[in-house]
């Protein structure tokens, strides 16, 4: 390791030569109180800034081990360090100048959920830090100047008032540890006592507008009916109240604007935990649950959609189904069975966006369409063995339909954005109205053996060596694969897209760029025919959860990675073309 003085001789002998030349940094320095890191070096200005990251022990830091030796709050502080060097890099982003991206300093700009992710790590011994800097010139060459304003004064500035202990407000950090504690008591409850979600009284559910996060002004906040009302002691709030949904079947009804979605949209977000300040912080769903909606033209390989769709006119196997552009409803049936093999215990249904055809047929069509014409068997008669024989609890909206209210444990209305329990009014009016005939094939769920066709890698991939690097032709045995990223909607992988769009419960970007990183792994070192979908995820997830981001990521790990749930990932390989 060499000493920031020489780091500081280095920029002096660097200044003025050709922008390449900054290559020449990259290395590790002992600051006083951190050793720096130069990861990675643009090419030039204007290509996508420099990595570097910081390491800071903890003897330095000063942070109570209490903040960070549950893995909860660890993450809750790793997200709220982050936000805090974000707001420091703000009054120092493109204060020094130059051409192209000199001068620029980011890290992860974080939302309304806490994820964790690679622009700050806390591990046993300290503290990480990852961030791009935009290493400046003129025009074309060094301006080393600048950069020893940024190193040696922004940066020192910025790490002293994020990361160390003592110039924070520790009743900060303490609100966003403490309340981490208290969701993750929650979600405990939640698995202890049979439940699908927690939603505290007082909770603002409608979010600011359709590309903002924040909580809606003055909107009604969210009381819960008194039948399903529950008080809960949280380890540092204390009491708290609010609705909890039992696991089976809930259908949400009510008129049109009266806040359905809103209420199921809150629900899909609580498997994550939220900032102080969002509304959302006491909803609390479980952590597998599973939005499922119908995507037309998504791609599936070999699922076994025969709980829902048998007998097609085209006489296709619907054991080992495949298609590269699925109808509503088959997309909707392949989410299911999808859903039921990455072992989600809560499915969340929104008939807004649903297949209507794939979520019932009601008593008149069945009596002028008979039974053998019609592949699907619908998502209603199939939702109650769900539950009792695979223990999949539904939370479904349904305002348009009353068949629902035959096979649902619990009924709530939205009323003006209020939830009112009708189960028992509806259960009694049940009696008068029978429940439509069905006769359906009987309920089996398919093994998941199942495995992806893959096409063989014409030449070896090599473990070691994964720097990312493209340079020469030669060197093309070591190339993987290339990653691409379209914010959160999707990335490629050389050619090949991957469509996420409709994972509602993907959250930020760099949780798309992760599961890049994972595929790619998985395509490059996992998958054959002979493993096992399930068994390629859960090998991935595993050596995520054990090694931390180094095995998917090369050299260097870079800022700008947010770690998915399991759950997603399963959608990731499930949407990938290959
Ligand atoms: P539905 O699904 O029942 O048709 P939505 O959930 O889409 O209704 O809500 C309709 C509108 O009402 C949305 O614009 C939403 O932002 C707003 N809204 C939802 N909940 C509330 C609330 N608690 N207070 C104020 N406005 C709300
Ligand atoms: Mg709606």
């Amino acid at each position: 390791m060499k000493t920031s003085n020489e780091l500081r001789s280095l920029l002096t002998s660097i200044d003025h030569k050709g922008y390449p030349t900054y290559k020449t940094l990259s290395g590790c320095y002992q600051f006083p109180s951190y050793q720096l890191y130069i990861d990675h070096v643009q090419g030039d200005p204007f290509a996508s800034p420099s990595s570097l990251h910081v390491e800071i022990s903890h003897k330095a830091a000063g942070f109570p081990s209490s903040y960070y030796i549950e893995d909860c709050s660890r993450i809750a502080l790793q997200d709220y360090l982050t936000r805090c060097l974000s707001i420091q890099f703000e009054d120092f982003n493109f204060k020094a100048k130059g051409s192209g991206k000199s001068g620029l300093l980011s890290i992860s700009r974080c939302g309304q959920e806490v994820l964790e992710r690679s622009a700050c790590q806390i591990t046993h011994d300290k503290i990480i830090a990852r961030f791009h800097v935009g290493f400046p010139a003129f025009g074309r060459t060094i301006n080393a100047k600048e950069l020893e304003k940024i190193l040696f004064d922004f940066l020192p500035y910025c790490i002293e008032h994020s990361f160390f202990y003592q110039n924070l407000d520790d009743k900060k950090i303490q609100e966003a540890v403490y309340l981490a504690e208290d969701q993750n008591f929650i979600r405990e409850y939640l698995k202890k006592e049979h439940l699908c979600a927690f939603i505290a009284n007082g909770s603002i559910l409608p979010r600011k507008s359709g590309v903002s996060d924040l909580p809606l002004k003055n909107s009604v906040p969210f009381f819960s009916p008194a039948s399903m009302e529950r008080t809960l002691l949280l380890p540092h709030r204390g009491e708290i109240t609010g609705m909890v949904i039992p696991h089976g079947i809930t259908l949400i009804v009510g008129g049109g604007y009266h806040g359905k979605s809103t209420l199921l949209e809150a629900l899909q977000m609580g498997v994550y935990n939220h900032i102080i300040g969002d509304g959302r912080e006491y909803v609390i769903t479980d952590d597998t649950a599973v939005k499922l909606r119908a995507e037309d033209g998504r791609s599936i390989r070999n699922v076994d959609i025969s709980l829902f769709i048998n007998d097609l006119p085209n006489k296709k196997d619907t054991t080992c189904f495949f298609t590269p552009d699925a109808s509503g409803s088959t997309s909707q049936a392949a989410g299911v069975i999808e859903s039921i093999e990455a072992e989600s215990k809560l499915f969340l249904i929104d008939e807004d966006t649903s297949a209507t055809n794939f979520m019932l047929r009601d008593d008149f069509m069945q009596q002028v369409i008979s039974r053998e014409k019609e592949p699907i068997t619908p998502f209603l008669e199939r939702a109650r063995d769900l539950y009792e024989q695979a223990g999949i609890s539904t939370i479904l909206v349904a305002g348009s339909s009353g068949a629902f209210f035959h096979i649902a444990d619990s009924i709530i209305q939205m009323d003006s954005y209020r939830p009112v329990d009708i189960t028992e009014k509806v259960k009694k009016l049940c009696l008068e109205h029978t429940a439509p005939r069905t006769r359906i094939p009987g309920f089996l769920i398919p093994d998941f053996q199942r495995t992806l066709p893959c096409r063989k890698q014409s030449e070896p991939r090599h473990l070691k060596d994964r720097n990312g690097g493209y340079r020469t032709n030669s060197d093309k045995r070591h190339e993987h694969m290339k990653i691409k990223t379209f914010g959160k909607d999707s990335f490629a992988l050389d050619k090949e897209t991957v469509d996420l769009r409709y994972l509602e419960q993907l959250t930020d970007s760099e949780q798309t760029n992760a599961l890049a990183h994972l595929l790619r792994y998985g395509l490059e070192q996992v998958i054959d025919e002979k493993n096992t979908v399930k068994h390629i995820v859960e090998s991935i997830y595993d050596l995520l959860e054990k090694k931390g981001w180094e095995p998917f990521c090369g050299s260097y790990v870079p800022c700008g990675l947010a770690k998915p749930r399991k759950e997603e990932l399963f959608a990731s390989l499930n949407r990938f073309r290959g």
